[in-house]
């Protein structure tokens, strides 16, 4: 089916001890579309980010992927399905170089199929591909060094290159920016709306610059509930949003 959707989530609520984190929230994320969730702090992006992701159990309401409803997957099963958070099934073996670790990632994904297929190839054609995203990513240089000795906004960049490897058709990205200087910032933007080219994208960003400049569409969260909808234009002068900022 090729909805306009690939998430849609109907009533969704979280209570923590009869807190409402998450009230009943309506969230539809479009096809190709990078959907930044923005809010004050304690709104309740990272619950509703990770109730999407299936990390926590809804108290209650549905989520659908593509028209299929995942309110009951469990995060490895929606992996498969092709949405996939990053730094998930991909955390980055420190010892291991950068290579080896997409190469790790890519043998997740393809299971047994390339050694059965023909042996002496398969690390061949594995590091091959590995290259590929690697140089996706622009960490090929690095290749050969323990991913531990990269540099902080490299280390991100491995992290999307690993979650790439899993092929995913929608990516779920938790700050990605988080405590990056302004040429890291500048480099995962770049490398984030290449990613989005044919994928669609869902983050929580606490860097208003950046969500302006990569989201198609905003959804603003305050006190558990959505408070606007639209552009970076349309929510960032809706009165109700900036109350909801200033009042932090
Ligand atoms: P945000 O990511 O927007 O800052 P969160 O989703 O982390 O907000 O939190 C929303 C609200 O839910 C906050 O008031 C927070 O204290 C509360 N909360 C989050 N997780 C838990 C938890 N595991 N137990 C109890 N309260 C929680």
């Amino acid at each position: 089916m090729t909805s306009e959707n690939v998430i849609e989530t109907d009533g969704l609520t979280k209570e923590f001890k009869g807190f409402r984190a998450v009230n009943n929230v309506r969230l539809k994320v479009r096809r190709g579309t990078i959907h930044a969730l923005i809010g004050p702090n304690g709104a309740g992006k990272t619950t509703c980010f990770n109730l999407i992701t299936k990390f926590l159990q809804p108290t209650t309401g549905r989520i659908l992927y593509n028209g299929r409803d995942i309110t009951a997957s469990r995060p490895h099963e929606i992996a498969r399905m092709g949405l996939v958070r990053s730094f998930q099934i991909s955390a980055v073996f420190p010892h291991l170089s950068v290579l080896e670790n997409v190469r790790v990632a890519l043998q997740r994904t393809l299971g047994t199929a390339y050694h059965f297929w023909k042996p002496e190839r398969s690390v061949e054609v594995l590091d091959d591909r590995a290259m590929d995203l690697l140089e996706q990513v622009g960490v090929q240089s690095y290749a050969k060094l323990p991913a531990v000795e990269l540099p902080y906004g490299r280390k991100r960049a491995l992290e999307i290159a690993t979650t790439l490897a899993l092929d995913p058709e929608m990516l779920l990205l938790d700050e990605p920016m988080a405590g990056m200087g302004r040429e890291d910032i500048k480099r995962i933007s770049d490398l984030i709306q290449r990613v989005a080219k044919d994928r669609t994208v869902l983050m929580v960003e606490h860097n208003l610059s950046v969500v302006a400049d990569l989201s198609d569409r905003i959804t603003v969260l305050a006190r558990g509930e959505i408070l606007a909808e639209g552009s970076y234009a349309e929510v960032s002068k809706d009165p109700a949003v900036v109350e909801a900022y200033m009042g932090t």
